[in-house]
């Protein structure tokens, strides 16, 4: 299709080559497979995003990166027979096509299958070859295989799969303990019996369900199962595994931990109880390194536009309009009329003082809750906003 041959080739240039994908069979592969052909009906404007989309059955069309990324992963080559587990909408098994000898895949629901069949017939790749089925069991009738992708996440390399790859063959899979949370492995076949493993970092991938895989109902099942373990994780086991806790204020490794923001253009600062000494400081420390230390220039904050001017021109050492309204006097007052904040306004007041006026931080109100006197800041500084004319 000539008129989406521009995005498709944007986001192999922007997303996939930009992202670190090297191989040039596997740019020329994403640059000659329309996705637009492959999305529900209704998405043929998001097929180029470097997104999941959602298709029929609650499943979805791969990411673009992360089909590059499977399809460099398994190094696949002219001549090579290749199994797809995990058919979904055809896209991915459509690249292998492009990039390999033969492709079969498989797919547990009979609908998608059936789709992705007529999709790819319709792009005449007729080296793909859809089938129906379990494909955490492989495909036994066809094996061995050069590569083996597989496009669901599991709770373990199934066995089934690696005694299918050919002596050299590559499995790339997505394993992990949690719904949404593995990692992407290459499993190599050396030998025989001996095979070598590497990691590819950290994806998220719909559930492979099956013999191999997980059950239904989130259980392990038959092959793996251990009694009470499920895919799904509880919402403190989440923020459990995800969270760092921030060393002290005037711990020596507390600056090191914000360095990794150092590139960052904005950082967003949040916090669940809305009123705590314990992170009012804490946010002051954090945005006072990130000012000292990396230059960062405007803090914004969810506070009335004009209520945080005054304090803008306070810290800026500007000259007051003398506005007869007292800032921050509405509900809820405590979030910026307290001492850690006023501590941390005298902080930037002064660190201001010994800079040129363009060098100086600022602070920003974000919102205008404050109708009336948001309305009179607006028409006060209208008076001086001289429109260009318009030809
Ligand atoms: N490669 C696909 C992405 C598919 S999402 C694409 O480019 O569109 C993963 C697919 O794996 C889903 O369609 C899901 O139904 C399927 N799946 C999950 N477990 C499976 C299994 N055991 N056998 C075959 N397909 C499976």
């Amino acid at each position: 299709m000539a008129e989406s041959a521009p995005p498709r080739n944007r986001m192999v240039e922007v997303q996939l080559a930009g992202r670190g994908i090297r191989d040039r069979r596997v740019l020329d592969a994403m640059a000659e497979v329309p996705r637009e052909r492959f999305v529900e009906s209704g998405f043929e404007e998001f097929a180029y995003e470097d997104c999941a989309l959602p298709i029929a059955n609650a499943q979805t069309i791969s990411q673009p990166y992360i089909v590059a990324l499977m399809s460099e992963a398994a190094e696949l080559k002219p001549a090579d027979k290749v199994l797809e587990v995990g058919t979904g909408s055809g896209y991915a098994a459509a690249v292998a096509s492009r990039l390999a000898g033969t492709v079969h895949t498989v797919e547990r629901h009979e609908d998608l299958a059936r789709i992705a069949a007529q999709r790819l017939a319709a792009l005449g790749y007729d080296n793909c070859i859809v089938h129906t089925g379990d494909g955490t069991r492989g495909l036994p009738q066809e094996a061995p295989f050069d590569a083996i992708l597989v496009a669901a996440g599991g709770p373990t390399v199934p066995d089934v799969l690696k005694a299918q790859l050919a002596v050299g063959g590559r499995l790339v899979i997505p394993v992990g303990d949690f719904e949404n949370e593995q990692s992407l492995l290459r499993i190599t076949r050396l030998s025989e019996t001996k095979y070598a493993e590497e990691t590819f970092g950290a994806v998220r991938f719909v559930p492979l369900i099956g013999e191999h895989g997980w059950a239904e109902d989130g259980t392990r099942s038959a092959s793996n199962h251990v009694p009470g373990r499920t895919r799904f994780r509880s919402l403190p086991e989440m923020i459990g595994a995800a969270i760092e806790p921030l060393p002290d204020f005037d711990d020596p490794t507390f600056g090191g931990f914000l360095d990794r923001f150092a590139q960052s253009r904005v950082v967003l600062l949040g916090e669940a109880s809305h009123g705590t000494s314990e992170f009012y400081q804490a946010r002051a420390a954090i945005t006072r390194h990130l000012i000292e230390k990396h230059g960062f220039k405007i803090v914004a904050v969810e506070a009335d536009w004009p209520d945080a001017a005054a304090v803008d021109r306070y810290v800026r050492h500007r000259t007051s309009r003398g506005t007869r309204e007292r800032p921050f006097e509405r509900f809820p007052t405590w979030m910026w009329r307290n001492k850690d904040v006023a501590a941390f306004v005298e902080w930037m007041r002064k660190h201001n003082d010994a800079k040129p006026a363009s060098e100086r931080a600022g602070f920003y109100g974000l919102d205008i809750y404050n109708m009336r006197s948001s309305i009179a800041a607006v028409l006060a500084s209208s008076t001086r906003w001289i429109p260009t004319p318009r030809r």
